[in-house]
């Protein structure tokens, strides 16, 4: 079993992250500034950055979600558990990573 404390300390920084992600999904989905004046030069460029730009978003938009469930897990007492198989994710785990969703046998 978690501590309450160690799920409140959880929690603190699921919102922080979870506050974080949002403002960098927000920057990413702001419209391009120079996309009114495309140089021939920068087209394969702009393409590449816009590429690395969409994948970094999916990443983002995935740990939100991944927050949201850590959050929700915590409001109905059913933090740390992995969803695979039910056994208790390791607390250091959830350290790293507070929205981790299974254990180490079933996440790797
Ligand atoms: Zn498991």
């Amino acid at each position: 079993m978690l501590s309450k404390d160690f799920i409140q300390k959880m929690k603190t920084k699921l919102e922080e992250e979870r506050r974080a992600v949002a403002e960098k999904i927000l920057k990413l989905k702001k419209p391009e500034v120079d996309e009114d004046n495309p140089d021939l030069d920068d087209l394969g460029h702009d393409a590449a950055d816009d590429i690395l730009e969409d994948s970094l978003l999916s990443v983002h938009e995935e740990i939100l979600e991944k927050i949201d469930n850590a959050l929700a897990r915590i409001a109905d007492g059913t933090y740390g558990v992995c969803l695979k198989c039910g056994k208790q994710v390791g607390e250091e785990d959830l350290a790293k990573e507070p929205w981790a969703e299974h254990c180490r046998v079933c996440g790797k």
